[in-house]
C-alpha cells in the first residue's frame, strides 16, 4: 500500500492572488494534500500548472499510480497537448481523482463527455456529506455522513453521466443537493471525483476529508491485472473445425 506513487496537480494561482487563500493554503492547495498523503504513508510528488509542460512529462506520469487534479481558474491554460498525453495514460490503467472546481478542466469533461456543468453559490454554508455506499473502499472509517462547517454550494444538476458508482451524496443548508463522490471507470483506469475543496475554506486540513483522499488513492491505484491486448485473433483459445460451407 505505502508504495503507491502520488502526483498532486495543482494550476496553483489562487495562492499566489488572493491573500486569503493564501493565508489559507501558504504553500498551495497542492502542498497541503501532499502533505496528508505523506503521512498517510503514500510516495507523493506535486506539479503545477506553470512548471514545463505542466510539470507532467511523461517521465513523472510514468513514475505516477494515481493523479490528484486540482483547478479552477486556469482550465483553459492547460495544453491539449497535455490532457492528452493524461488521457492516454488513464486509460491505460492510471488512477485520477478530481477535486472540487476541476468539474470542468479539460481532462474530466474529456473523460465525461458532458458539460459537467452545475449550479453554485459561494456565502460559507455547511455541507452534510451522506455515506450512501457504506461497504465502498472510499468509505472506509467514515461516519454515516460528515459535515464540512463552511463550504461553496454546488446544486444538482451535475451534468455527469450516471456513476458507476455513487459513494457520496451533499446537501447544503441552502437545500440544494450534489453527487459529490463519483467513481467512474474509464479504459483500464479509475476516476474518481470529489466536490468538497473550496479554495476559501480550510478544507484540505479536515479528518474527513484527508481520510476520503487517502482511500480513493487506495482505490484509483492500478491492480496489475492482465496485459491487455487488441486485434486479429486467427488461432481460437479452443480447436475449432473451420466452417467449409
Ligand atoms: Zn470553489
Amino acid at each position: 500500500m505505502s508504495s503507491i506513487k502520488v502526483t498532486v496537480w495543482n494550476e496553483f494561482r489562487h495562492e499566489k492572488t488572493d491573500e486569503a487563500v493564501a493565508k489559507i493554503y501558504p504553500d498551495g492547495i497542492h502542498e497541503a494534500v501532499a502533505e496528508s498523503l505523506r503521512s498517510a504513508g503514500f510516495d507523493v510528488k506535486t506539479a503545477t500548472l506553470d512548471q514545463p509542460e505542466h510539470g507532467l512529462t511523461s517521465d513523472v506520469l510514468d513514475d505516477t499510480d494515481v493523479l490528484i487534479w486540482w483547478g479552477h481558474m486556469a482550465h483553459r491554460e492547460v495544453q491539449d497537448e497535455i490532457v492528452a498525453r493524461v488521457k492516454e495514460r488513464i486509460l491505460g490503467g492510471m488512477g485520477l481523482i478530481v477535486l472540487h472546481s476541476g468539474h470542468f478542466s479539460k481532462i474530466f469533461t474529456s473523460l465525461m463527455g458532458t458539460t459537467c456543468n452545475l449550479k453554485w453559490r459561494e456565502i460559507g454554508e455547511k455541507e452534510r456529506v451522506y455515506v450512501i455506499e457504506p461497504g465502498h473502499p472510499i468509505a472506509e472509517g467514515l461516519g454515516e455522513y460528515f459535515e464540512v462547517p463552511h463550504s461553496e454550494m454546488y446544486g444538482e444538476r451535475f451534468d455527469i453521466p450516471a456513476p458507476d458508482t455513487l459513494v457520496f451524496l451533499s446537501w447544503f443548508e441552502g437545500g440544494e443537493v450534489f453527487r459529490s463522490g463519483c467513481c467512474y471507470h474509464r479504459g483500464m483506469g479509475k476516476v474518481f471525483y470529489f466536490r468538497p475543496g473550496h479554495e476559501s475554506y480550510p478544507i484540505f486540513y479536515q479528518p474527513e476529508i484527508k481520510q476520503v483522499l487517502a482511500n480513493a488513492v487506495r482505490w484509483a491505484a492500478p491492480v496489475g491485472g492482465p496485459t491487455v491486448t487488441f486485434g486479429h485473433r486467427p488461432e481460437p483459445v479452443e480447436h475449432v473445425e473451420p466452417y467449409e460451407g
